[in-house]
């Protein structure tokens, strides 16, 4: 009765430079409609883990050295980023990457530089977009690049989302954000994902908060996964409160 997987990620292997065995065969199973995190502690593997799903890993030496990863079914591993955008799936990269000269408002709108479904609908989306983050709605005519960490992490998750993806691979949201802005980002996470039906896989150091909001977690370390299980029994598994929550 297991909900079949959108996103499976089939024992993976990934090499950097030729020499450092960094994943070490890794599983994931990611469905459709769910909000699925990636934890464990800084070089566990989780972002190499990202960058293998969307093919982002060839700018940095790395490769994939065996197993797969399959979408709705299908092979993906063949596929370069901007391929794999239009099969639905989207990374947004750990420190945000905005571009930094463009305002929020044109930084949204290259999301959408790919769709040929009109202006109608991408206006609408925009839209969408401001409802989920007013925020960015405030600051729509700011130059991103003077806008802070936070609504920088908003913005980049607001282009992700023009592309109208069915999937987002978000990588540490959290990251260099104030606590109760921590707090926010995954409220919208949340509610994107139950207003849009969107997938999330998300790598997060702070296992605190990804459990909090995510349904399912993979655990990993050094480029394994050792521990696996639906959100609610990770939070209360003496291991994971010890190691990763902090109280025992
Ligand atoms: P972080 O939260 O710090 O990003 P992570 O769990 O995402 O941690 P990765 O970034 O996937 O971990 O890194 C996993 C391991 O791979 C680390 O030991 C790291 O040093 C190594 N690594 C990452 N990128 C490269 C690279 N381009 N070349 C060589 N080794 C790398």
């Amino acid at each position: 009765e297991t909900k079949e997987a959108l996103l499976e990620v089939n024992n993976i292997e990934v090499i950097y430079n030729h020499v450092i065995l960094v994943l070490k065969g890794v599983s994931l199973q990611v469905p459709k409609g769910g909000i699925t995190a990636l934890l464990g502690g800084n070089g566990a593997g989780k972002t190499t883990t990202l960058k293998a799903i969307s093919n982002l890993l060839h700018s940095e030496r790395g490769e994939v050295t065996k197993g797969s990863v399959s979408y709705r079914g299908k092979q993906v591993q063949d596929l370069n980023p901007a391929e794999l955008v239009k099969q639905g799936v989207i990374q947004v990269m750990e420190g945000r990457h905005c571009f930094e000269h463009l305002t929020v408002e044109e930084n949204l709108m290259t999301g959408a530089y790919t769709r040929r479904d009109g202006k109608g609908a991408v206006a609408a989306d925009l839209e969408m977009v401001y409802n989920y983050f007013p925020r960015l709605k405030d600051r729509r005519k700011s130059q991103a690049g003077y806008t802070s960490g936070g609504e920088q992490q908003m913005c980049a998750i607001g282009r992700a989302l023009m592309s109208r993806p069915e999937t987002i691979l978000l990588d540490e949201p959290s990251m260099g954000l104030a606590p109760q802005l921590v707090e926010q980002i995954f409220e919208i996470v949340k509610s994107v994902n139950e207003g849009e039906g969107v997938t999330f896989l998300l790598a997060e150091q702070n296992t605190n908060v990804a459990l909090r909001f995510a349904h399912y977690g993979y655990i990993l370390e050094s480029g394994r996964v050792v521990m696996d299980g639906p959100a609610a029994e990770l939070r209360e598994n003496p291991d994971v409160k010890e190691f990763y929550l902090g109280v025992s």
